[in-house]
Parts: C-alpha cells; sequence; structure tokens
C-alpha cells in the first residue's frame, strides 16, 4: 500500500494500493478483450455521447466532494480544485456534443462511378498516463475523446495525486460504461506505467509528464509502433511591451507564474519586459510577491498552496543555489516562509529574479515551481527573440495595447498558445498542445478527438468493368 500525504502538513490522507506490472498487463488484457468483443466501439456515437454527459452530471452532482479530494492531495487551493472539476464537467459536454463528426464523411471530387467514405474508427486499446498537477483535469482530457471514439482504455494517474481518478472511475462505472471499457491501474511509472508503452496491444499511447519521461516513453512505444501523443513542459514567456496596461500586467504576472505554486506546465515564469518600464514592473512584482498569502487550501485567505512533495521542493529549492551562482539578483522570495503554522508543508515563497539573461539554466530549465526570471529588451524583434529562445513551445502571453504590434508577435512565437493581454486560460473548443520539445499531437478541440480515431478510406465502385 502507498500513503497518500497531503502536502499542507504531511498528514496521511489514505492509503492506496501499489499495483504490479502483472497487473497492469491483466488491466491491459481486459481493455483488448472488451475492445476486441465488446459492443463499446460498435456502438452509435450518440450512444457514447451520452454517457459521456451522464459522467459529466455525476461530476457536477459530486463537485465539492471531488474538489476537496483534489485539495487534500494535491495541496492547492479549494478555489482552484472547484475550477478544475468545473473545466472537466465542461470537457466531458464538449466531447459529449461531438457525436456527429464521428459519422462517415462522403469525400467529395472522386469520379463519377465511385462512392468514396471516410469512416472514423477507433484507434483501439489506449493507454492514458497522467502528471500529479492536475490530476483529474489531464486525464479526463483523455479519457473522454478517447471513449468518444469508441476505444477501451487502461489509465495511469500519477501515483503521488490518484485520488480523484479513483472517483472518475467509480463515476463512470455508475454513468454505465460497461465493464472492461476503462481500467484504473495504480503505481509507478517503471511498475505499471511502462507495461502501457511496451505492450503490443496497446495501440496508442497518450502521457502527460515530464520531457524526460515523454522522451522514454516514445522510444518504447517506437518498439511496437504506437500512435504517441504527449504533452510536456513548458517554460513559457510573457512579454510585456512598455504601451501595455501596466497594472493589469502586473496583476496577470502574478497570476501567470503563481498559480498552483507555478506547477503548471504553461505558467508564464519567463518575464520578459520593455527596458523602459522594467525596473519599476519588477520592483512592483517581486513586492506584491512578498505579500502572497500562503497557506491551508481550505482556508479562504489563502492564496497560494505548498508544493506538491518534499522530493519536489528540493529541486525547486535547488535553483536557489544555481540563480546565484548565475548572477540573477533576489529581488523576493528564495526561501521557505516563516510562519510557524506552515513548517509542515512543503512550501515555498513565491519567488523573483531580475538581471536573468537568456542563457542562463534558471532561464531554460523548467523549474516547476514558483519562481519568475526576468528579462529585459528594447526591439520588437529582440523581444520575439527571447519569447522563442527555449527548447520548450507549450504557452506564451503578450502585454500591449498596439493589437497589430501583438498579433505580429503572436504570429512569430513558435508557441502552442498565446495569449495577447490574458495569461492562462484555455477553452474545450480550442486544441492545446506544444511546438518544439513541449510535445506531440493535440489534446482538446476536434483535433483532440482525433488523436482518437483511424480514419479509413472506403472505395467504392459502382461500375466495376473488366480491365
Ligand atoms: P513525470 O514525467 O514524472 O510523471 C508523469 C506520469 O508518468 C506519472 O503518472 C508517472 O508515474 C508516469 N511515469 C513515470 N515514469 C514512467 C515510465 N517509465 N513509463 C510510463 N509512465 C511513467 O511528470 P510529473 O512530475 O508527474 O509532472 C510534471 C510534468 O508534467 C512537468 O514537466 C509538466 O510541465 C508536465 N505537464 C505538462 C502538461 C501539458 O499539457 N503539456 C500538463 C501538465 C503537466
Amino acid at each position: 500500500m502507498r500513503q497518500i500525504i497531503n502536502p499542507f502538513d504531511q498528514s496521511v490522507v489514505t492509503e492506496v494500493e501499489d499495483q504490479t506490472r502483472e497487473q497492469a498487463i491483466q488491466a491491459i488484457a481486459k481493455a483488448r478483450n472488451a475492445f476486441d468483443h465488446g459492443d463499446w466501439q460498435h456502438a452509435s456515437p450518440e450512444h457514447r455521447a451520452a454517457v459521456l454527459n451522464r459522467v459529466a452530471d455525476l461530476l457536477e452532482r459530486d463537485k465539492e466532494d471531488i474538489a476537496r479530494t483534489e485539495t487534500l492531495d494535491t495541496g492547492k487551493t479549494l478555489v482552484e480544485s472547484r475550477i478544475d472539476v468545473d473545466d472537466v464537467v465542461a470537457v466531458f459536454r464538449y466531447y459529449g456534443g461531438l457525436a456527429g463528426l464521428l459519422h462517415p464523411k462522403i469525400v467529395q471530387g472522386a469520379p463519377a462511378d465511385v462512392i468514396s467514405r471516410i469512416d472514423y474508427e477507433p484507434v483501439g486499446v489506449c493507454g492514458l498516463i497522467a502528471p500529479w498537477n492536475y490530476p483529474l483535469l489531464q486525464i479526463s482530457w483523455k479519457i473522454a475523446p478517447a471513449l468518444l471514439a469508441g476505444n477501451t482504455l487502461v489509465a495511469k494517474p500519477s501515483e503521488v495525486t490518484p485520488l480523484t481518478t479513483i472517483k472518475l472511475f467509480e463515476l463512470l462505472q455508475e454513468a454505465g460504461l460497461p465493464d472492461g471499457v476503462a481500467n484504473l491501474v495504480l503505481g509507478t511509472g517503471p511498475e505499471v506505467g511502462a507495461p502501457l508503452s511496451e505492450h503490443p496491444d496497446v495501440d496508442l499511447i497518450s502521457f502527460t509528464g515530464s520531457f524526460a519521461t515523454g522522451q522514454r516513453i516514445m522510444a518504447s512505444a517506437a518498439k511496437t509502433v504506437k500512435k504517441v501523443a504527449l504533452e510536456l513542459g513548458g517554460k513559457n514567456p510573457n512579454i510585456v511591451f512598455a504601451d501595455a496596461d501596466i497594472d493589469i500586467a502586473v496583476d496577470y504576472a502574478l497570476t501567470a507564474a503563481f498559480f498552483h505554486a507555478g506547477q503548471v506546465c504553461s505558467s508564464g515564469t519567463r518575464l520578459i519586459v520593455h527596458t523602459s518600464v522594467y525596473d519599476d514592473f519588477v520592483d512592483e512584482v517581486a513586492r506584491r510577491a512578498d505579500l502572497i498569502k500562503l497557506g491551508n487550501g481550505f482556508d479562504e485567505d489563502t492564496e497560494s498552496g505548498p508544493l506538491v512533495s518534499a522530493e519536489h521542493r528540493a529541486k525547486v529549492e535547488s535553483y536557489v543555489e544555481l540563480a546565484k551562482q548565475e548572477g540573477a539578483t533576489l529581488n523576493a522570495g528564495g526561501r521557505r516562509p516563516e510562519e510557524a503554522e506552515l513548517q509542515n508543508g512543503f512550501f515555498f515563497r513565491p519567488t523573483v529574479y531580475a538581471d536573468c539573461h537568456k542563457d542562463m539554466r534558471l532561464v531554460q530549465d523548467e523549474t516547476f515551481g514558483p519562481i519568475i526570471t526576468a528579462e529585459r529588451f528594447e526591439t520588437e524583434d529582440e523581444a520575439i527573440a527571447l519569447g522563442n529562445n527555449t527548447d520548450y513551445g507549450l504557452a506564451g502571453g503578450v502585454w500591449s495595447q498596439d493589437v497589430d504590434k501583438a498579433q505580429r508577435v503572436a504570429k512569430k512565437l513558435r508557441h502552442g498558445t498565446v495569449w495577447i493581454n490574458e495569461f492562462g486560460p484555455y477553452l474545450p473548443q480550442a486544441e492545446w498542445g506544444g511546438f518544439k520539445r513541449s510535445g506531440v499531437g493535440r489534446e482538446l478541440g476536434t483535433a483532440g478527438l482525433h488523436e482518437y480515431t483511424e480514419p479509413k478510406h472506403v472505395y467504392q465502385n459502382l461500375k466495376p468493368a473488366a480491365q
């Protein structure tokens, strides 16, 4: 058994089974059998969509309980957890409304004596692996479209935060999903995650997590040539021009980087500010960072919770020493909080480094914690170059009241999402994913559904003649 620890005070929330490789292989066999011999893939898309909509109803019914569980498991504030559940409901409802996209499409332009048709068939058995920062959300972005398309699946949440995924699986059953269609495995990556990428009976693997694990999964999936979708890390620029609404840009610079204690793949940790407003801007961000109230996610006045684990905090803290070596100027944070009531939690103060330059590891590595690095620029081209100066390409923000300029810059940023005068939101209807090392493929939107389909071309000759 594995103890699930509340990151706020290290109390034991519950214990969860740690399964074995053999159990993961059994789960794959169940999914394979349900796909090959069950009715799910042959049910109408409307029938499958109705199940997704029932799941959304059940999630709404149990929203408060699920949100509280997510806060216990991850340490994020209850406000954030409630937003997560609302977003998950929206994703199930969105895919619950897309059955029509799975109907066969008649191809235009075929010869007169030919009917050419595209059928959208399911890929087969899908292995779905999620990280610990948005446990329910990330797994739902995969489960909803995979089920709508008629696949069967084996899902693996992070061993650090499995509780809301366990709850989701209870709701899938309650919603009437046939036995064997969705299977849950619990345990570590090497033990129960690796078989999903290795096993020949898994047809597709969709992974959200770190670059290093994604690379390993892609290499392993290559042995059986599975379909692979990867949502990996980010090191996301937040570019502020001098003509931005500065007060609003400061507000968003803080939430962009410190929401969920910076444990967000798309968090805006690379602040890139025009030199004419740089000093005042960075000073104000640092002053406000020092005021952020850390605490228990269940307390209404808490603005930020702890990091997820002792191990993760140690990784984030290692950047303090590195920053010193690299010559960045510490303007806020860089330490644990002093309050007595926070000493048992994995807290780290929101941190702001000024005088950063593009080649620092501090600027290049995904710290996955509440650390802002601030760089300065003079010209638009320089801002774009700095924005793209990363191996990742997940998301970025541009702040300017000159809409033409903001659009010009957005066009040139090599990131999967660009926000203008905003930072953070996504839509179930809009594709999400990364350029470069941030991943392969897209989630959400219609592309997020078609990741889970095999388009089959059926070509019928209406007047076959002897050749
Ligand atoms: P991680 O790579 O350590 O783990 C992710 C998942 O993979 C976990 O369930 C883990 O148990 C499993 N795993 C580990 N080794 C495995 C293996 N060999 N085979 C199969 N599965 C294995 O990542 P993490 O620390 O849980 O999450 C943080 C990372 O996730 C960050 O890099 C973050 O940017 C990324 N992330 C990306 C997005 C996105 O949308 N692009 C969203 C959220 C998080």
